[in-house]
């Protein structure tokens, strides 16, 4: 079959035998990576509007593989799900991110830390546990982790009771829950039904095109006020200018994250910027 566009079988395969080839490679390097704890990660501040200040980080992972180069989360994450080997990059990120916490608590800094797991991560029955494991084994409150859950696919109905069994779990803990990209997902709104969500996190892409139209003002102060209706706090991400910031203000969203107040930096810039 030939393509309009003069695009042909052997050119097409050729272009998916290099994406399978680099997803091999990905996959074999991530490995080794994990193993050696290759893996790092770079903390984004989230900001409080009407304190003023910084209240907590998100943490995001980064790898930079000899052989590979830089590898993007959005290129990562989704290979290591469709692995099994995004449990490894969570536990990794876990367990880095309290030992961070309880080091800055103890430097008196209050930082509370967000960790990015997908569903998916909850489908691992031992998810909840782990985590709780981890908490215990670094000497980390509960009160300093929060989870950001993303909700990309949907899910069948017996691993959607066992997430909310872990989560209610964790819940009972004192762990807070942030649902990320919200109004992109697939089911933002049930997912605020079903879930325990203490924080509604504002996507990026309407934030971006805030500016553009009164439509998309009107629709993103219509979440920032749904989400007090709700009593949930209010973060907007992917917040780059001042005039962002003033907008959202007036609206009474609660945080924001984005590079206004800082691009994600290593662990001493994070104490640089807030002390
Ligand atoms: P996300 O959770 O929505 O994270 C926000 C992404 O937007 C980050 O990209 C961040 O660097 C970027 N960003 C922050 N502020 C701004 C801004 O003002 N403007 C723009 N244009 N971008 C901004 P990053 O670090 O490349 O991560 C991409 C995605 O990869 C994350 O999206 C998250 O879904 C996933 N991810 C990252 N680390 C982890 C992890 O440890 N575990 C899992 N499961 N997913 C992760
Ligand atoms: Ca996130
Ligand atoms: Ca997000
Ligand atoms: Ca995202």
């Amino acid at each position: 079959v030939r393509e309009a566009g003069g695009n042909n079988i052997s050119s097409l395969s050729a272009t998916s035998h290099k994406a399978l080839h680099r997803k091999s490679m990905i996959e074999k390097r991530l490995l080794l990576a994990l193993d050696q704890k290759h893996l790092e990660v770079l903390y984004q501040p989230q900001f409080d509007l009407s304190k003023g200040k910084i209240i907590g980080v998100e943490a995001l992972v980064r790898w930079e593989d000899e052989e590979i180069g830089v590898v993007s989360p959005d290129e990562l994450i989704p290979i290591a799900e469709e692995t099994g080997l995004i449990n490894n990059i969570g536990s990794f990120v876990i367990e880095k991110a309290c030992k961070q916490a309880v080091e800055w608590f103890k430097k008196g800094l209050d930082l509370k830390i967000s960790i990015n797991l997908s569903v998916h991560e909850f489908r691992d029955k031992n998810m909840a546990k782990t985590i709780l494991n981890t908490l215990s084994k670094t000497g980390c409150p509960a009160h300093l982790i929060q989870i950001e859950i993303t909700e990309k696919f949907a899910l069948e109905a017996e691993a959607e009771a066992n997430i909310i069994k872990q989560m209610r779990l964790l819940e009972n803990e004192g762990i807070v829950f942030i649902l990320d990209d919200f109004g992109t997902g697939y089911a933002s709104f049930r997912y605020m039904q079903l879930l325990p969500i203490e924080i509604l996190k504002i996507d990026h892409t309407f934030i971006h095109s805030l500016m553009m139209s009164e439509k998309n003002q009107k629709l993103v102060n219509g979440i920032v006020q749904f989400g007090k209706s709700m009593n949930i706090t209010v973060l907007a991400e992917g917040v780059e200018t001042e005039e962002q910031r003033e907008v959202l203000k007036n609206y009474g969203c609660d945080l924001i994250q984005g590079y206004l107040i800082s691009k994600p930096v290593n662990v001493k810039e994070i104490e640089n910027i807030v002390s």
